[in-house]
């Protein structure tokens, strides 16, 4: 049971240093959703920065985007998500709790099915045997109702005319902006296939059973990529992608034996996905610990062809505006030379590009990023909490502390504040013992602390403490800007 604590010290420290609270939380909170407070919003951004930078920023074939949460509702029905979107649920006959069929496990530790959120139909539905099957709430074993479909998306009203109202959905995921604007892209700027499309933003899910803190949620964001290459060298950039991906975990730190990948089985892959593979985090709770942290698929053409057929289905929807009674047309028989292909200058071919995608969670990866960096030791015989985030994720980078609040410090301390604040998020601290300053410090993650002392009025120096080696360095004030940009890689 050590590995839960672990989990229960985490969400406590969140609470108390102000890194995730609960919503509505005077109101008595709001189930599974969470507000991030001053140091978990510093974290949050900038795990959303570190994915930007070295998925945007430092590449030359990825442009950005930032779609609109509302969207066509024929959006939803070319990609699947209005009539498929769904996770198959059973309902306890003795509690009446609902719980998704993949999530219950036969014994305590037992593992889990995996399944994708896709299409269930009743033959699916048949396929599973819950005889052995154990409820998670009040644990009696195999009663339960006959499996059905669960719909996931949110749904929302948009117009203030009574006869122009339309049914709209929250997004459920961010890469259908992505395919929607595809061809804009195209357009308008000069990439050429191979390249992709990143996006973070939000997304909503009306999921069956929300767990483990800010792991699932109803609200969440993620970030996504649709590499866009020429069919023939999916496989390679699919290869490409898993690396890339897996890398940019370890580069900010997390350690490798807590990240494995998971492929999936043939019959667990989407109809439309060629490969797919999950990297996984060893999360402490759940039952194998082992959980996704990101999926990672090939999805050959599939969305672009289906949104060339929701588009030729348009003059339909006109009459009715109810995607729910639309069937979609086929597709056309020159689908190839179609609206969203893509023309190849070079080759003077024709295609639909294959995709790779991608997808992250930006509040798992928060998740994840907290528990590995999250430790217990020892110091002179007292114990202490540590956050021992990579630089670049740490909330505060620094803290600034006047040894005693009198003898001009705080006046000496106070500039250097000053003087760094504009390139570093920093903390300037003058309350308490100065040991416990630091302790706080290590809570939050906070890579270094500089205090001044007496010896700074003499020499215009300041020490440095490391929160994990604990050395202190003797620096130079008109040094310090340089120290740090080195020591933290900033
Ligand atoms: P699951 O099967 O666990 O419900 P999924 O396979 O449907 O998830 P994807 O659609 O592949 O998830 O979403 C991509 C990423 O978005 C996930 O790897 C995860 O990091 C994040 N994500 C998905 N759903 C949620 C959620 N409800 N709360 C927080 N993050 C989520």
């Amino acid at each position: 049971m050590a590995k839960l604590t672990k989990l229960d010290d985490i969400v406590a420290l969140c609470k108390r240093r102000g890194f995730i609270y609960q919503s509505s939380e005077i109101y008595g909170g709001l189930a599974s959703c969470y507000d991030y407070g001053p140091l978990g919003a510093e974290l949050k951004r900038n795990v959303r920065n570190a994915w930007w930078k070295t998925v945007v920023q430092m590449r030359d074939d990825i442009v950005g985007l930032d779609c609109s949460i509302l969207m066509h509702p024929m959006v939803w029905k070319a990609s699947g998500h209005a009539d498929k979107f769904a996770d198959l649920v059973t309902v306890c006959k003795k509690c009446s709790t609902r719980t998704r069929v993949d999530h219950l496990q036969e014994k305590p530790g037992g593992q889990q099915e995996h399944t994708e959120h896709v299409a269930i139909d009743a033959e699916e539905a048949k396929e599973h045997n819950l005889s052995k099957k154990v409820c998670p709430s009040c644990g009696t074993v195999g009663q339960f109702n006959k499996p059905m479909a669960f719909k996931l998306m949110f749904e929302t009203q948009m117009g203030a005319n009574v006869d122009d109202t339309m049914t709209l959905w929250l997004r459920p995921e961010t890469a259908q902006g992505i395919f929607a604007n595809f061809r804009n892209v195209l357009d308008s700027t000069r990439v050429k296939v191979p390249f992709g499309i990143a996006q973070i933003g939000k997304s909503f899910r009306n999921e069956v059973t929300t767990k483990a803190f800010i792991f699932r949620t109803r609200e969440f964001e993620q970030a996504e990529i649709e590499f866009f290459c020429k069919p023939g060298t999916d496989e390679e950039w699919y290869k490409h992608w898993k690396d890339f991906r897996f890398n940019w975990y370890l580069n900010l730190g997390m350690k490798k034996e807590n990240l494995r990948f998971r492929d999936h089985d043939k019959d667990e892959l989407a109809h439309y996905a060629k490969a797919c593979v999950d990297v996984e985090y060893k999360f402490p709770f759940g039952s194998g610990d082992w959980q996704e942290l990101e999926g990672i698929a090939n999805r050959q053409d599939f969305d672009l062809r289906q949104h060339q057929r929701g588009m030729r289905t348009m003059n339909a929807w006109y009459e009715t505006r109810d995607v729910t009674k639309l069937q979609l047309k086929d597709e056309a028989e020159d689908w190839i030379k179609g609206p969203l292909s893509y023309f190849d200058e070079e080759s003077k071919e024709r295609f639909v590009p294959y995709v790779i995608e991608p997808s992250a969670g930006i509040d798992r990866s928060c998740l994840a990023f907290l528990v590995d960096a999250y430790d217990e030791d020892e110091i002179n015989g007292e114990q202490r909490n540590v956050l021992r985030f990579h630089p670049s994720l740490a909330p505060i980078k620094t803290g600034i502390f006047p040894l005693v609040k009198k003898d001009g410090l705080p006046e000496i301390a106070r500039n250097i504040y000053d003087e760094l604040k504009g390139c570093f998020a920093c903390f300037y601290d003058e309350k308490g013992a100065v040991g416990r300053r630091y302790r706080r410090q290590d809570e939050a993650g906070t890579p270094c602390c500089i205090t001044v002392d007496g010896q700074s009025k003499e020499d215009q120096t300041v020490t440095v403490r490391d929160r994990d080696s604990l050395k202190q360095d003797r620096v130079n004030t008109a040094q310090l800007k340089n120290y740090l940009r080195d020591k933290l890689g900033l």
